[in-house]
């Protein structure tokens, strides 16, 4: 970061940034690609984007656009979500077509679907590829855009050993967050056609998104690529480790992982989410409430083997 070259990213002369793009762009197989200070800008730039006001976006209903940006497509594109539902975070094309609603003045003009890989608060799933094929090509064939969610798209590659050009090819719109299982403190790239690019330039500029020397930041996000992606595997063997060793903890129902997110329900040992988050943090252990009895934990980079076991031997101990 410190050697990096820099420009100014407004005007387009960051060549840190620019190789970045490059290099996103040809990973998603887009024409062009725009470096973000974060996946949320990413997502809200594309609605703005692909949405008018009034315009519904058909998502499921757990989805990270509709639980966790603040109601930015209501705040901002002035979009409404219409949540769908379907196992693991995925739905089917018939759940699709089952939303459609009839083109009449009265209804909410349909134009977007999005789609999140790897699904979040569906665990971590990984889209199965022919279902994303078939979700995709039924919007397109209904007139719809589409807008894949790629916060975690490389954990989806990495377990699936689906190449990311193939999951996005049906996609419109498509990033990839630089932050989370890669490990760079800060940056996210949005790619699309060259005249999404260009359209989404012009909110970010609206946005306070145009950036400076952010070439600084770049060359942690090229560095990820290099060093980070193949090295997702690591976090899912400790995921895996993680679930096996908490599902051996007396009452506690885990979910089986697909990649470096392990869920499990607290329900049946008589503690809330927070009042075990609670006890295991004095133990060291940081894990996420996503429910009154719905707990998240996540593997990453600082996180090894021997971490995931004292994880659990905490747990263990904290239900003593
Ligand atoms: C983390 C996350 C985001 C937002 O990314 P930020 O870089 O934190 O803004 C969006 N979607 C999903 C699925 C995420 O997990």
């Amino acid at each position: 970061m410190v050697r990096a070259d820099v420009g100014d990213e407004q005007h387009g002369d960051d060549p840190t940034v620019e190789a970045l793009c490059d290099r996103v762009a040809a990973l998603t197989g887009k024409e062009a690609a725009m470096f973000l200070p974060s996946g949320t800008m990413c997502n809200q730039i594309a609605i703005l984007v692909h949405c008018r006001r009034g315009d519904e976006i058909l998502a499921h209903e757990d989805s990270h656009i509709v639980i966790n940006e603040g109601g930015g497509p209501g705040a901002l594109a002035g979009a409404v979500v219409l949540g769908l539902r379907g196992e693991r975070g995925t739905f089917d094309s018939a759940t699709l077509k089952a939303a459609l609603r009839e083109k009449r003045r009265n209804a909410p003009p349909q134009t977007l679907v999005e789609v999140e890989q790897t699904a979040n608060a569906g665990g971590g799933s990984v889209w199965p590829q022919a279902l994303l094929d078939d979700v995709l090509d039924t919007a397109h064939d209904l007139g719809l855009k589409t807008h894949m969610d790629g916060a975690r798209l490389m954990n989806a590659v990495v377990a699936s050993g689906v190449p990311a050009r193939e999951m996005a090819a049906r996609c419109d719109s498509v990033w990839l967050d630089f932050t989370k299982g890669l490990g760079a403190p800060l940056g996210a790239v949005l790619c699309g056609s060259a005249a999404f690019i260009d359209e989404a330039w012009r909110w970010k500029q609206r946005l306070g998104g145009s950036l400076r020397q952010a070439g600084i930041c770049a060359a942690a996000c090229l560095y990820a690529l290099d060093h980070n992606v193949e090295r997702l595997a690591e976090d899912h063997a400790n995921a895996r480790r993680l679930a096996l060793g908490l599902a051996a903890v007396p009452g506690l129902t885990v979910h089986e992982p697909e990649t470096n997110l392990v869920f499990f329900d607290t329900r049946p040992i008589g503690l809330t989410a927070d009042e075990l988050a609670e006890r295991v943090r004095l133990a060291g252990v940081v894990l996420s409430t996503v429910g009154t009895y719905r707990m998240r934990a996540c593997t990453h980079l600082d996180v090894d083997a021997e971490a995931v076991d004292a994880a659990v031997r905490a747990v263990a101990e904290a239900l003593r």
